[in-house]
Protein backbone atom coordinates (compact mmCIF):
# COMPACT_ATOMS: atom_id res chain seq x y z
CA UNK A 1 0.00 0.00 0.00
CA UNK A 2 1.50 3.38 -1.05
CA UNK A 3 1.97 5.39 2.32
CA UNK A 4 -0.44 8.54 2.49
CA UNK A 5 1.81 11.72 3.09
CA UNK A 6 -0.56 14.04 3.18
CA UNK A 7 -0.77 15.97 6.06
CA UNK A 8 -3.25 15.18 8.68
CA UNK A 9 -4.97 15.64 12.19
CA UNK A 10 -3.44 18.38 13.77
CA UNK A 11 -0.86 19.89 10.70
CA UNK A 12 -3.97 20.08 8.66
CA UNK A 13 -4.43 23.43 9.52
CA UNK A 14 -7.00 25.77 7.88
CA UNK A 15 -6.24 27.67 4.82
CA UNK A 16 -5.88 31.47 4.89
CA UNK A 17 -4.86 32.35 1.49
CA UNK A 18 -5.05 35.51 -1.26
CA UNK A 19 -3.93 34.64 -4.12
CA UNK A 20 -3.95 35.79 -7.92
CA UNK A 21 -4.11 32.38 -9.24
CA UNK A 22 -5.45 29.31 -7.84
CA UNK A 23 -4.83 26.30 -9.76
CA UNK A 24 -6.58 22.75 -8.43
CA UNK A 25 -4.47 20.07 -8.89
CA UNK A 26 -1.08 19.31 -9.45
CA UNK A 27 -0.78 16.86 -11.84
CA UNK A 28 0.13 17.02 -15.20
CA UNK A 29 -2.02 19.65 -16.22
CA UNK A 30 -1.61 21.79 -13.13
CA UNK A 31 2.02 21.80 -13.37
CA UNK A 32 1.89 22.71 -16.92
CA UNK A 33 -0.34 26.05 -15.77
CA UNK A 34 1.58 27.02 -12.95
CA UNK A 35 5.01 26.26 -15.00
CA UNK A 36 4.09 28.77 -17.95
CA UNK A 37 3.19 31.59 -14.85
CA UNK A 38 6.13 31.11 -13.58
CA UNK A 39 8.16 34.82 -13.43
CA UNK A 40 5.03 36.60 -13.87
CA UNK A 41 5.20 37.97 -10.61
CA UNK A 42 1.62 36.34 -9.96
CA UNK A 43 0.91 34.55 -6.50
CA UNK A 44 -0.29 31.49 -7.77
CA UNK A 45 -1.46 28.67 -5.86
CA UNK A 46 -1.48 25.04 -6.55
CA UNK A 47 -3.64 22.72 -4.46
CA UNK A 48 -4.07 18.96 -4.29
CA UNK A 49 -5.65 16.49 -2.36
CA UNK A 50 -1.96 14.07 -2.24
CA UNK A 51 1.47 15.80 -1.74
CA UNK A 52 3.33 16.56 -5.46
CA UNK A 53 3.76 12.94 -7.29
CA UNK A 54 2.26 11.06 -4.45
CA UNK A 55 -0.33 9.23 -6.41
CA UNK A 56 0.86 8.39 -10.07
CA UNK A 57 -2.31 8.47 -12.57
CA UNK A 58 -1.25 6.80 -15.68
CA UNK A 59 1.34 4.15 -17.54
CA UNK A 60 3.17 7.57 -18.00
CA UNK A 61 4.54 6.89 -21.54
CA UNK A 62 4.69 9.94 -23.87
CA UNK A 63 5.78 11.32 -26.73
CA UNK A 64 9.97 12.05 -25.81
CA UNK A 65 9.89 15.05 -27.60
CA UNK A 66 7.24 16.53 -25.26
CA UNK A 67 8.87 15.42 -22.46
CA UNK A 68 12.16 17.03 -23.23
CA UNK A 69 10.25 20.15 -24.13
CA UNK A 70 8.97 20.70 -20.84
CA UNK A 71 12.50 20.00 -19.30
CA UNK A 72 11.63 17.19 -17.51
CA UNK A 73 14.12 14.73 -19.53
CA UNK A 74 15.37 13.62 -16.34
CA UNK A 75 12.44 11.92 -15.13
CA UNK A 76 13.14 9.25 -18.66
CA UNK A 77 13.25 5.89 -17.30
CA UNK A 78 12.86 3.91 -21.17
CA UNK A 79 12.64 5.03 -24.41
CA UNK A 80 11.10 3.44 -27.74
CA UNK A 81 11.34 3.70 -31.62
CA UNK A 82 9.12 0.85 -32.04
CA UNK A 83 5.59 -0.35 -31.19
CA UNK A 84 4.38 -4.13 -31.32
CA UNK A 85 0.64 -4.70 -31.70
CA UNK A 86 -0.57 -8.16 -31.24
CA UNK A 87 -4.16 -9.09 -32.39
CA UNK A 88 -5.21 -12.84 -31.69
CA UNK A 89 -3.69 -13.69 -35.67
CA UNK A 90 -0.91 -11.43 -36.33
CA UNK A 91 1.77 -9.43 -34.45
CA UNK A 92 3.05 -6.21 -36.47
CA UNK A 93 6.27 -4.17 -35.71
CA UNK A 94 5.49 -0.24 -36.21
CA UNK A 95 8.64 2.14 -36.70
CA UNK A 96 7.70 5.13 -34.88
CA UNK A 97 9.06 8.75 -36.78
CA UNK A 98 9.36 9.80 -33.28
CA UNK A 99 10.16 7.94 -30.09
CA UNK A 100 8.05 7.53 -26.83
CA UNK A 101 9.04 6.94 -23.68
CA UNK A 102 8.59 5.95 -20.10
CA UNK A 103 9.07 8.37 -16.98
CA UNK A 104 9.07 8.00 -13.40
CA UNK A 105 6.02 10.19 -12.26
CA UNK A 106 7.41 11.51 -8.86
CA UNK A 107 10.47 12.94 -10.77
CA UNK A 108 8.52 14.19 -13.56
CA UNK A 109 5.93 16.21 -11.40
CA UNK A 110 9.03 17.31 -9.05
CA UNK A 111 10.96 18.56 -12.14
CA UNK A 112 7.89 20.56 -13.47
CA UNK A 113 7.59 21.79 -10.03
CA UNK A 114 10.95 23.29 -10.15
CA UNK A 115 10.46 25.17 -12.74
CA UNK A 116 7.39 27.34 -10.78
CA UNK A 117 7.30 29.67 -8.60
CA UNK A 118 3.86 29.40 -6.92
CA UNK A 119 3.07 28.01 -3.89
CA UNK A 120 1.81 24.24 -3.55
CA UNK A 121 -0.92 23.07 -0.65
CA UNK A 122 -2.58 19.61 0.16
CA UNK A 123 -6.50 20.41 0.44
CA UNK A 124 -9.34 18.75 -0.95
CA UNK A 125 -11.46 20.43 -3.34
CA UNK A 126 -15.36 20.15 -2.61
CA UNK A 127 -16.78 22.56 -5.31
CA UNK A 128 -17.18 26.17 -5.36
CA UNK A 129 -19.62 29.09 -5.49
CA UNK A 130 -18.39 31.88 -8.18
CA UNK A 131 -14.98 32.10 -7.87
CA UNK A 132 -14.56 30.80 -3.89
CA UNK A 133 -13.24 27.52 -3.86
CA UNK A 134 -14.46 25.41 -1.12
CA UNK A 135 -11.81 22.92 0.12
CA UNK A 136 -11.36 20.65 3.32
CA UNK A 137 -9.21 23.40 5.07
CA UNK A 138 -11.87 26.26 4.69
CA UNK A 139 -12.45 28.31 1.48
CA UNK A 140 -10.04 29.51 -0.99
CA UNK A 141 -10.71 32.81 -3.31
CA UNK A 142 -8.98 33.77 -6.63
CA UNK A 143 -9.88 36.27 -9.10
CA UNK A 144 -8.41 33.21 -11.64
CA UNK A 145 -9.23 29.86 -10.96
CA UNK A 146 -8.57 26.67 -13.03
CA UNK A 147 -9.24 22.97 -12.52
CA UNK A 148 -7.06 20.13 -13.41
CA UNK A 149 -8.50 18.18 -11.14
CA UNK A 150 -9.24 15.48 -13.34
CA UNK A 151 -12.08 13.50 -14.92
CA UNK A 152 -14.86 14.66 -12.03
CA UNK A 153 -14.54 18.18 -13.21
CA UNK A 154 -15.17 19.37 -9.33
CA UNK A 155 -15.80 22.85 -9.90
CA UNK A 156 -18.01 22.17 -13.09
CA UNK A 157 -21.55 22.38 -12.54
CA UNK A 158 -21.91 19.59 -15.04
CA UNK A 159 -20.69 16.18 -12.77
CA UNK A 160 -19.77 12.86 -14.56
CA UNK A 161 -21.80 9.15 -13.76
CA UNK A 162 -19.14 7.26 -14.64
CA UNK A 163 -20.82 4.09 -16.22
CA UNK A 164 -23.27 6.69 -18.23
CA UNK A 165 -21.04 9.03 -19.11
CA UNK A 166 -18.25 9.19 -22.21
CA UNK A 167 -15.21 7.88 -20.32
CA UNK A 168 -13.32 4.74 -21.10
CA UNK A 169 -11.59 3.02 -18.16
CA UNK A 170 -8.06 1.75 -17.14
CA UNK A 171 -6.26 -0.12 -14.98
CA UNK A 172 -2.84 -1.70 -14.77
CA UNK A 173 -0.38 -3.39 -12.35
CA UNK A 174 3.43 -2.50 -12.20
CA UNK A 175 5.12 -5.41 -11.71
CA UNK A 176 9.49 -4.95 -11.63
CA UNK A 177 10.89 -6.38 -14.57
CA UNK A 178 12.21 -5.30 -17.78
CA UNK A 179 11.74 -5.71 -21.44
CA UNK A 180 12.98 -4.07 -24.52
CA UNK A 181 9.35 -4.06 -25.98
CA UNK A 182 6.71 -1.28 -25.95
CA UNK A 183 3.34 -3.76 -27.01
CA UNK A 184 0.07 -3.18 -27.08
CA UNK A 185 -3.19 -5.59 -27.74
CA UNK A 186 -5.68 -5.51 -29.66
CA UNK A 187 -7.67 -8.74 -28.91
CA UNK A 188 -11.10 -9.11 -27.63
CA UNK A 189 -9.50 -12.14 -25.80
CA UNK A 190 -8.97 -9.55 -23.04
CA UNK A 191 -11.42 -6.60 -23.53
CA UNK A 192 -13.89 -6.54 -26.60
CA UNK A 193 -14.04 -2.61 -26.85
CA UNK A 194 -10.06 -1.13 -26.16
CA UNK A 195 -6.40 -2.57 -26.08
CA UNK A 196 -4.01 -3.26 -23.74
CA UNK A 197 -0.52 -2.69 -23.33
CA UNK A 198 2.58 -3.65 -21.61
CA UNK A 199 5.26 -0.82 -20.99
CA UNK A 200 7.89 -1.25 -19.68
CA UNK A 201 9.74 1.68 -17.65
CA UNK A 202 13.50 0.22 -16.97
CA UNK A 203 12.99 -1.68 -13.43
CA UNK A 204 9.52 -2.32 -13.72
CA UNK A 205 6.45 -3.10 -16.52
CA UNK A 206 3.46 -1.26 -16.37
CA UNK A 207 0.96 -3.71 -18.13
CA UNK A 208 -2.88 -2.81 -18.10
CA UNK A 209 -6.30 -2.80 -20.06
CA UNK A 210 -8.15 -0.37 -21.14
CA UNK A 211 -12.10 -0.49 -21.70
CA UNK A 212 -13.50 1.93 -24.14
CA UNK A 213 -17.21 0.31 -22.66
CA UNK A 214 -17.08 1.97 -19.18
CA UNK A 215 -19.84 -0.81 -18.31
CA UNK A 216 -16.93 -3.45 -18.82
CA UNK A 217 -14.46 -4.34 -15.75
CA UNK A 218 -11.17 -4.29 -16.12
CA UNK A 219 -9.71 -6.35 -13.35
CA UNK A 220 -9.74 -9.86 -14.17
CA UNK A 221 -8.42 -9.42 -18.08
CA UNK A 222 -5.67 -6.88 -16.53
CA UNK A 223 -4.93 -9.71 -13.81
CA UNK A 224 -4.79 -12.27 -16.67
CA UNK A 225 -2.70 -10.39 -19.15
CA UNK A 226 -0.41 -9.90 -16.44
CA UNK A 227 -0.48 -13.67 -15.89
CA UNK A 228 0.16 -14.62 -19.71
CA UNK A 229 3.02 -12.45 -19.63
CA UNK A 230 4.94 -14.07 -16.56
CA UNK A 231 4.30 -11.28 -14.65
CA UNK A 232 3.05 -10.20 -10.89
CA UNK A 233 -0.49 -8.17 -10.36
CA UNK A 234 0.69 -6.35 -8.45
CA UNK A 235 0.83 -2.34 -7.50
CA UNK A 236 -2.46 -1.83 -9.09
CA UNK A 237 -3.75 2.11 -11.14
CA UNK A 238 -6.44 2.76 -12.48
CA UNK A 239 -8.96 5.12 -13.06
CA UNK A 240 -11.89 6.43 -15.57
CA UNK A 241 -10.26 8.01 -18.26
CA UNK A 242 -12.47 10.74 -20.44
CA UNK A 243 -12.83 10.40 -24.19
CA UNK A 244 -14.90 13.01 -24.81
CA UNK A 245 -14.02 17.13 -25.41
CA UNK A 246 -16.17 19.14 -22.54
CA UNK A 247 -16.29 22.97 -22.31
CA UNK A 248 -13.16 24.34 -21.34
CA UNK A 249 -14.53 27.68 -19.77
CA UNK A 250 -17.31 27.65 -17.68
CA UNK A 251 -18.34 30.71 -15.95
CA UNK A 252 -15.29 32.48 -14.44
CA UNK A 253 -13.61 29.06 -14.49
CA UNK A 254 -10.94 27.25 -16.96
CA UNK A 255 -10.59 24.02 -17.23
CA UNK A 256 -7.84 21.97 -18.47
CA UNK A 257 -6.36 18.22 -19.30
CA UNK A 258 -8.97 15.53 -17.87
CA UNK A 259 -11.49 17.75 -16.73
CA UNK A 260 -11.68 19.61 -19.85
CA UNK A 261 -11.78 15.67 -22.04
CA UNK A 262 -8.85 16.95 -23.33
CA UNK A 263 -7.62 12.82 -23.39
CA UNK A 264 -7.44 11.76 -27.05
CA UNK A 265 -9.93 8.84 -27.89
CA UNK A 266 -8.38 5.47 -28.98
CA UNK A 267 -5.32 6.42 -27.52
CA UNK A 268 -6.37 7.63 -24.31
CA UNK A 269 -3.24 9.19 -24.25
CA UNK A 270 -3.52 12.25 -21.84
CA UNK A 271 -0.70 13.88 -21.02
CA UNK A 272 1.14 15.69 -23.61
CA UNK A 273 -2.74 17.48 -24.42
CA UNK A 274 -2.70 17.95 -20.51
CA UNK A 275 0.70 19.89 -20.97
CA UNK A 276 -0.47 21.63 -24.36
CA UNK A 277 -3.93 23.13 -23.02
CA UNK A 278 -1.91 23.65 -19.86
CA UNK A 279 0.35 26.00 -21.33
CA UNK A 280 -2.11 28.10 -23.79
CA UNK A 281 -4.52 28.02 -20.57
CA UNK A 282 -1.45 29.54 -18.29
CA UNK A 283 -0.79 31.75 -21.80
CA UNK A 284 -4.05 33.23 -21.36
CA UNK A 285 -3.86 33.61 -17.81
CA UNK A 286 -0.52 35.82 -18.13
CA UNK A 287 -2.21 38.05 -20.48
CA UNK A 288 -4.78 38.86 -17.74
CA UNK A 289 -2.24 39.31 -15.31
CA UNK A 290 -0.42 42.11 -17.31
CA UNK A 291 -3.46 43.64 -17.88
CA UNK A 292 -3.35 42.97 -21.59
CA UNK A 293 -6.54 40.96 -21.48
CA UNK A 294 -9.67 41.58 -19.53
CA UNK A 295 -10.16 37.76 -17.58
CA UNK A 296 -13.62 36.95 -19.85
CA UNK A 297 -12.06 37.48 -22.66
CA UNK A 298 -9.11 35.55 -21.87
CA UNK A 299 -11.71 32.68 -20.69
CA UNK A 300 -13.54 33.16 -24.07
CA UNK A 301 -10.21 32.84 -26.12
CA UNK A 302 -8.80 30.10 -24.13
CA UNK A 303 -12.24 28.46 -24.40
CA UNK A 304 -12.29 28.85 -28.48
CA UNK A 305 -8.71 27.71 -28.74
CA UNK A 306 -9.87 24.53 -26.95
CA UNK A 307 -12.92 23.73 -29.05
CA UNK A 308 -11.05 24.38 -32.15
CA UNK A 309 -9.61 21.14 -31.81
CA UNK A 310 -12.77 19.42 -31.42
CA UNK A 311 -13.13 17.46 -34.78
CA UNK A 312 -9.37 16.31 -34.28
CA UNK A 313 -11.05 14.91 -30.97
CA UNK A 314 -14.20 13.63 -32.60
CA UNK A 315 -12.29 12.20 -35.54
CA UNK A 316 -10.08 10.01 -32.96
CA UNK A 317 -13.73 9.35 -31.22
CA UNK A 318 -14.76 7.89 -34.52
CA UNK A 319 -11.82 5.35 -35.30
CA UNK A 320 -12.07 4.21 -31.34
CA UNK A 321 -16.26 3.42 -32.16
CA UNK A 322 -15.44 2.06 -35.56
CA UNK A 323 -12.55 -0.92 -34.35
CA UNK A 324 -15.01 -2.63 -31.78
CA UNK A 325 -17.11 -3.04 -34.87
CA UNK A 326 -14.28 -4.30 -37.73
CA UNK A 327 -15.03 -8.01 -38.18
CA UNK A 328 -11.80 -10.04 -36.43
CA UNK A 329 -11.17 -11.29 -39.63
CA UNK A 330 -10.65 -7.60 -41.05
CA UNK A 331 -8.30 -6.48 -38.24
CA UNK A 332 -5.43 -8.61 -39.23
CA UNK A 333 -4.95 -7.56 -43.21
CA UNK A 334 -6.16 -3.71 -42.04
CA UNK A 335 -3.42 -4.27 -39.48
CA UNK A 336 -0.64 -5.14 -41.31
CA UNK A 337 -1.47 -2.76 -44.49
CA UNK A 338 -1.20 0.17 -41.61
CA UNK A 339 2.29 -1.18 -40.49
CA UNK A 340 4.15 0.23 -43.97
CA UNK A 341 6.71 2.57 -42.76
CA UNK A 342 4.80 5.62 -45.32
CA UNK A 343 1.81 5.01 -43.83
CA UNK A 344 3.10 5.07 -39.91
CA UNK A 345 5.03 7.90 -40.94
CA UNK A 346 2.00 9.62 -42.07
CA UNK A 347 -0.31 8.91 -39.44
CA UNK A 348 1.74 8.98 -36.53
CA UNK A 349 3.59 12.73 -37.55
CA UNK A 350 -0.40 13.88 -37.97
CA UNK A 351 -1.30 12.36 -34.82
CA UNK A 352 1.27 14.41 -32.95
CA UNK A 353 0.58 17.52 -34.55
CA UNK A 354 -2.46 17.51 -32.53
CA UNK A 355 -0.45 18.50 -29.66
CA UNK A 356 2.48 19.46 -30.92
CA UNK A 357 5.42 19.37 -28.73
CA UNK A 358 7.34 22.67 -30.61
CA UNK A 359 4.01 24.45 -29.05
CA UNK A 360 6.18 24.32 -25.74
CA UNK A 361 8.11 26.88 -27.06
CA UNK A 362 12.19 27.47 -26.51
CA UNK A 363 13.10 25.21 -23.15
CA UNK A 364 13.28 26.97 -19.82
CA UNK A 365 16.93 27.64 -18.23
CA UNK A 366 17.86 26.46 -14.87
CA UNK A 367 14.91 26.24 -12.07
CA UNK A 368 12.40 28.81 -10.89
CA UNK A 369 12.85 27.80 -7.07
CA UNK A 370 15.77 25.48 -5.22
CA UNK A 371 16.01 21.47 -6.15
CA UNK A 372 14.76 19.53 -3.46
CA UNK A 373 15.21 15.93 -3.33
CA UNK A 374 13.37 14.03 -5.55
CA UNK A 375 11.62 10.82 -4.03
CA UNK A 376 11.93 8.59 -7.19
C1 LIG B 1 -4.47 3.20 -16.26
C2 LIG B 1 -4.20 4.45 -17.05
C3 LIG B 1 -3.05 4.53 -17.82
C4 LIG B 1 -2.81 5.69 -18.58
N1 LIG B 1 -1.65 5.77 -19.31
C5 LIG B 1 -1.37 6.88 -20.02
C6 LIG B 1 -0.13 6.98 -20.71
O1 LIG B 1 0.73 6.11 -20.65
N2 LIG B 1 0.10 8.12 -21.44
C7 LIG B 1 -0.82 9.13 -21.50
O2 LIG B 1 -0.56 10.13 -22.19
N3 LIG B 1 -1.99 9.07 -20.82
C8 LIG B 1 -2.29 7.98 -20.07
N4 LIG B 1 -3.45 7.92 -19.35
C9 LIG B 1 -4.34 9.09 -19.33
C10 LIG B 1 -3.73 10.13 -18.39
O3 LIG B 1 -3.44 9.52 -17.15
C11 LIG B 1 -4.65 11.33 -18.11
O4 LIG B 1 -5.22 11.79 -19.31
C12 LIG B 1 -3.85 12.42 -17.41
O5 LIG B 1 -3.42 11.95 -16.15
C13 LIG B 1 -4.65 13.70 -17.27
O6 LIG B 1 -3.89 14.63 -16.51
P1 LIG B 1 -4.62 15.68 -15.56
O7 LIG B 1 -3.54 16.47 -14.94
O8 LIG B 1 -5.71 16.36 -16.28
O9 LIG B 1 -5.38 14.79 -14.46
P2 LIG B 1 -4.79 13.79 -13.39
O10 LIG B 1 -3.46 13.29 -13.79
O11 LIG B 1 -5.88 12.79 -13.12
O12 LIG B 1 -4.58 14.69 -12.09
C14 LIG B 1 -5.64 15.19 -11.32
C15 LIG B 1 -5.04 15.70 -10.02
O13 LIG B 1 -6.10 16.27 -9.24
C16 LIG B 1 -6.05 15.77 -7.92
N5 LIG B 1 -7.42 15.72 -7.42
C17 LIG B 1 -8.47 15.05 -7.93
N6 LIG B 1 -9.58 15.32 -7.24
C18 LIG B 1 -9.20 16.20 -6.25
C19 LIG B 1 -9.93 16.88 -5.24
N7 LIG B 1 -11.25 16.72 -5.05
N8 LIG B 1 -9.25 17.73 -4.44
C20 LIG B 1 -7.91 17.94 -4.59
N9 LIG B 1 -7.19 17.31 -5.54
C21 LIG B 1 -7.84 16.44 -6.37
C22 LIG B 1 -5.42 14.39 -8.04
O14 LIG B 1 -4.80 14.00 -6.82
C23 LIG B 1 -4.41 14.60 -9.18
O15 LIG B 1 -3.15 15.01 -8.70
C24 LIG B 1 -3.74 6.78 -18.57
C25 LIG B 1 -4.89 6.68 -17.77
C26 LIG B 1 -5.11 5.54 -17.00
C27 LIG B 1 -6.33 5.47 -16.14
Amino acid sequence: MPQRRTKRGSERTPLARDCDVLICGASFAGLAVARELAGSGARALIVDRYEIGERQTSACAAPTEWISAMGTEASIKQTFRDLVIHTPQVTTRMHLPWTFSTFDYPTLCELLFQQCDADFETAKVDGRTGTTVHTDRGDLEAPLVVDCLGWRRVLGSDGYQPTDAPLSRGLEVHPGGASDHLEIWIDRGYVPAGYSWSFPARDEVRVGVGSFDPRFAVKEPTVRLARDLHRDAVRYQGNWIPHKLRKAAEDEVFFVGDSAGHCLPLTAEGIRTAFYFGIACGRELRAVLSETKPGDEALRDYGAFSAAHRWKFESLLRVQRLIPRLPPRLLAPALRGMASDRFVRWAFDHYLRIAPPDFAGAPRRGNTRPAEPIAA
